[in-house]
């Protein structure tokens, strides 16, 4: 009965095998092997009569690509089972068979092999390595211990190092410092055979940059599998979109926007633990003479230069934000009145201590204000700027506290233009307000200490300006009944060329320059237009 059943199994078991009869020499090595009987389904496999197979090397039915002479021999000198793949012997053009061959020994002299039909197993991995190659996403296979045991050609062309150099490798060795502890958080829940979708972190890539990439992986038992798809460029666009919505691109610093919505949060957590807040309002002085004098692109560097100088005083918790044009406001968390003023009186010193190599020092004037408890933003905002508007009255380039603001002492050296030098003739109004904004210029420049050489230039532009504006005062006034004519043009000669010692006294030593610019202001501008000017003004036709 056993031995009917046993008959019955060999001839109808659905897998190919055959009993293997081994030859030895005497010294137990292998002569030749033959194959003793073959099961139904093996013989279908080779399209064989068993009468055909007995006898049969399986060298005679199968074909080993690399093989080595005595592979055969070799085969069967030891009685350890094998398990290795070949193709089956062809003579016509069917496509190659792909088998798995397990020879395992039986008793001494005898081996069973089993074989199974692998063609469709090979060709679709083979497929499906031919898609991963294809495939623009990544794909790898890794262990839980963080191993990539498979990747795909993607890697490659994504991180540059080459498939060899990243199978078998911990790819924690790969991932951003900062991004490790984000990573292992996903790799318990892998462990749990959880999915992880949308998980981004950044890959160190052979030329040292990072890329960001973005994950889709799932557990398979012990190991998982992982797509990945490069998002870098993604995330840098998103980054430079929500940069551009808060950070204003000239001076790199925040801008309005981020300010109005930064200092609602520090004011309602000021308001919640109690802790102070301060504001410091700051307006750079005099901005609009250094775009007149040296042009925009030079007041833009100026704008960038000085927001570097004002950052570079604070704290990492304070903000800094350029709200306008050259006005800045920054906000100082935790901070009462006393501190704010020091760091208020940083930025004084810095932009007091670099002056601009040829613009010269440029100064701002600052407001503080601490927020007093349950004040509004628009109370404690109009505060510090008041008290900024103070520092400008109070000669700019100075600090002034918000409870320090009663009296405003003006202190200005500029000129200012007064109603009563207006003489109604259109021209000449219209070349005496550009006359005193010439002159303050020129303030401006000995002030700031600019270049002599620009303070020059600025003289030279001045004494142009005088002569054109001397013949064309002449012109006009030659034809009033203007009886001091004469004797007025005779002090435009004096004073041009008084102007004109002075002017080329100042390129010979600059150092006397205080001396002329108190003969320029004090004579030139607004002496003669307040004693000599104001002779003609009667003699003006009203309109
Ligand atoms: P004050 O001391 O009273 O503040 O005088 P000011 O000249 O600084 O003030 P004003 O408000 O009259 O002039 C500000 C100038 O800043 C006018 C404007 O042309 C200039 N400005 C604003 N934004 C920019 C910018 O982005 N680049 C440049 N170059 N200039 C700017
Ligand atoms: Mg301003
Ligand atoms: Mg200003």
């Amino acid at each position: 009965m056993i031995k009917r059943l046993s008959d019955s199994f060999f001839g109808k078991a659905p897998v190919p095998f055959c009993l293997i009869r081994v030859l030895s020499d005497a010294l137990g090595k292998t002569k030749n092997h033959s194959i003793l009987e073959a099961n139904a389904i093996f013989l279908k496999l080779f399209n064989l009569s068993q009468e055909m197979v007995i006898g049969q090397r399986l060298s005679d039915l199968l074909f080993y690509k690399n093989q080595a002479t005595d592979f055969w021999e070799q085969l069967f000198d030891d009685s350890h089972s094998k398990q290795f793949y070949l193709e089956k012997k062809t003579d016509d053009l069917t496509p190659e068979t792909k088998l798995h061959v397990w020879i395992f020994p039986l008793e001494p002299g005898f081996f069973g092999c089993v074989i199974r039909d692998v063609t469709t197993e090979v060709y679709l991995e083979n497929e499906f390595e031919a898609f991963l190659e294809i495939s623009v996403d990544m794909f790898c296979m890794a262990d839980p211990d963080g191993y990539f045991l498979k990747v795909n050609k993607r890697f490659e062309e994504v991180l540059g190092y080459s498939i060899e150099e990243l199978e078998n490798k911990n790819f924690f060795t790969f991932i951003h410092d900062e991004d490790i502890a984000a990573t292992l958080g996903v790799m318990n829940q892998l462990k749990e055979q959880k999915e992880i979708s949308h998980f981004i972190n950044r890959y160190r890539c052979k030329d040292g940059t990072y890329k960001n990439l973005e994950w889709r992986a799932v557990p398979k038992g012990y190991f998982f599998y992982a797509s990945a798809r490069d998002v870098t460029d993604m995330i840098k666009k998103e980054e430079s979109l929500r940069n551009a919505a808060i950070i204003d691109p000239l001076t790199g610093l925040y801008n309005r926007n981020f300010f109005y919505g930064r200092v609602f949060e520090e004011i309602s957590k000021s308001q919640t633990n109690g802790v102070p807040l301060s504001m410091i309002a700051i307006d750079i002085d005099h901005f609009k003479f250094v775009n007149d004098i040296w042009g925009h692109p030079v007041g833009d560097e100026i704008l960038e230069r000085t927001a570097r100088f004002l950052k570079s005083t604070l704290r990492s918790s304070d903000v800094i934000s350029r709200v306008g044009g050259e006005e800045f406001v920054v906000l100082l968390p935790n901070t009462q009145i006393d501190e704010a003023m020091n760091v208020a009186k940083r930025m004084f010193e810095i932009l007091n201590n670099t002056p601009h190599p040829r613009v010269g020092k440029i100064t701002a004037s600052f407001g503080v204000a601490e927020r007093h408890k349950n004040e509004d933003f628009n109370q404690w905002y109009k505060r510090a700027d008041d008290a900024m508007y103070v520092a400008k009255d109070r000669g700019r380039n100075t600090i002034v506290s918000s409870g320090d603001t009663a009296k405003p002492v003006n202190a200005s050296i500029y000129l200012e233009w007064k109603e009563e030098w207006n003489c109604g003739e259109p021209t000449i109004d219209g070349q005496h307000r550009e006359l005193v904004e010439i002159g303050n210029k020129l303030i401006f420049l000995t002030v700031s200490g600019a270049s002599p050489q620009s303070i020059s230039d600025q003289i030279d532009h001045l004494m142009l300006f005088v002569a054109n504006h001397f013949s064309a005062e002449e012109q006009i006034t030659s034809k009033l009944n203007f009886p001091d004519f004469e004797q007025h043009q005779k002090i435009h000669q004096s004073l041009l060329i008084r102007a004109g010692e002075i002017s080329s006294g100042f390129l010979k030593d600059h150092n006397k320059s205080p001396i002329s610019l108190a003969f320029i202001i004090n004579d030139l501008i607004v002496g003669h237009l307040i004693n000599d000017d104001r002779k003609f003004f009667s003699y003006i036709p009203k309109t």
